[in-house]
């Protein structure tokens, strides 16, 4: 078995790599030869801790295996991230445990990697200002991915507390593109693809703030009760999602398929865009709203090709179990 720590992950994949795996998952899903098996998140009554697994197969790359890990709220205070997880990858043709792999920051990685395909596959190609509200852990991974992707020329930025924002003005400040703190008013007004990556619980961004051509990713959401958008905004939009069995339930669209103002068919994968099936954008005017609720196949495609990357380079740690 080999094992892949978690310090070793930044310099050996890079956020190319897992745009790449992601895409990858995605179509595969749609394809229906990849698919997730249901999740278990438990609060575990203890150290105020939920604790859980998502996992699933990949029948094309034969990624098989679980993320296991959660949400350990007083982490910090022992100078450890809050969200923990670990990734295990097993052989598809015996059973055996293949490799065990930090999780923590792939799955700040293939987070930022999914918002990125939603921008290759369904922003206008002419998009020139991102839109980014939050300015957590995540938002940072998710402003890196967003430029690769695509050529933006400026930054907008909104958080609940705006000394946060610092952290954005200082990636875009890296790859020399000006950031500017606004208002939620102004940020629908100028933005041509809006990011959102909270933990909120109640619709920040509303319909009417939103301009007709905007892509959104919306990616905080990931969670029952969880909420980032007006929900009138997706009766408006084209609905797109990683997974719509999770996105009805866990993601944006629960709010809006609750109050009837879409139904699960409305949602479509945005794998079948990838692979040509069905249709992203069809116009210029068109809103389209990417539902990014984190599935587990994610997890096992960046943990994958961080193996072959590690054994590739010599550098992981085989252990016999
Ligand atoms: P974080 O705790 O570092 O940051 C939280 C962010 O949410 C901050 O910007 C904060 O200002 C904002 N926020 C909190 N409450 C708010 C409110 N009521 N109104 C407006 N903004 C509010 O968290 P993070 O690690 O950056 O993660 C952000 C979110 O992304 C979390 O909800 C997390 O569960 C989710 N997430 C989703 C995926 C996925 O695959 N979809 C993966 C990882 C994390």
């Amino acid at each position: 078995m080999l094992i892949v720590p978690e310090h070793l992950i930044a310099d050996l994949i890079s956020a190319q790599d897992c745009f790449a795996a992601v895409e990858q998952v995605f179509a595969a899903m749609a394809r229906d030869t990849a698919y997730n098996f249901p999740v278990i998140r438990e609060a575990i009554g203890h150290a105020d801790a939920l604790y859980g697994f998502k996992s699933g197969f990949d029948r094309e790359s034969l990624a098989l295996g679980l993320k296991s890990g959660g949400f350990w709220p007083r982490n910090a205070d022992k100078g450890l991230t809050n969200h923990q997880s670990t990734i295990f990858l097993f052989d598809a043709d015996t059973g055996r445990c293949r490799a065990v792999v930090g999780g923590n920051l792939l799955t700040a990685l293939r987070t930022a990697a999914a918002s990125a395909v939603s921008i290759r596959h369904l922003a206008r190609r002419d998009a020139r200002v991102l839109g980014m509200i939050g300015a957590g852990h995540q938002s940072t991974f998710q402003l890196r991915a967003a430029l690769d992707q695509q050529d933006f020329d400026r930054v907008v930025g909104w958080n609940l507390n705006p000394a946060d924002l610092d952290r954005l003005a200082k990636v875009a400040d890296e790859r020399g593109i000006p950031f500017q703190a606004v208002d939620l008013e102004q940020l629908g007004a100028q933005a041509d693809v809006i990011i959102t990556i909270t933990s909120s619980f109640a619709p920040i961004l509303q319909a009417a703030q939103v301009r007709p051509g905007t892509h959104l990713a919306c990616m905080g959401t990931d969670t029952k009760g969880k909420q980032e958008v007006e929900a009138a905004l997706l009766g408006k939009a084209s609905v797109f999602t990683d997974e719509v069995a999770q996105s009805v339930t866990i993601g944006e669209a629960q709010h809006a398929v609750a109050q009837g103002l879409i139904a699960p068919d409305d949602i479509t994968q945005i794998g079948a865009v990838i692979n040509g099936d069905r249709p992203g954008r069809v116009s210029d005017d068109q809103i389209t709203l990417f539902d990014g609720t984190g599935v587990g196949l994610q997890d096992l495609a960046v943990a994958s090709a961080a193996v072959d990357l590690a054994v590739e380079r010599g550098i992981a740690i085989a252990v016999q179990i």
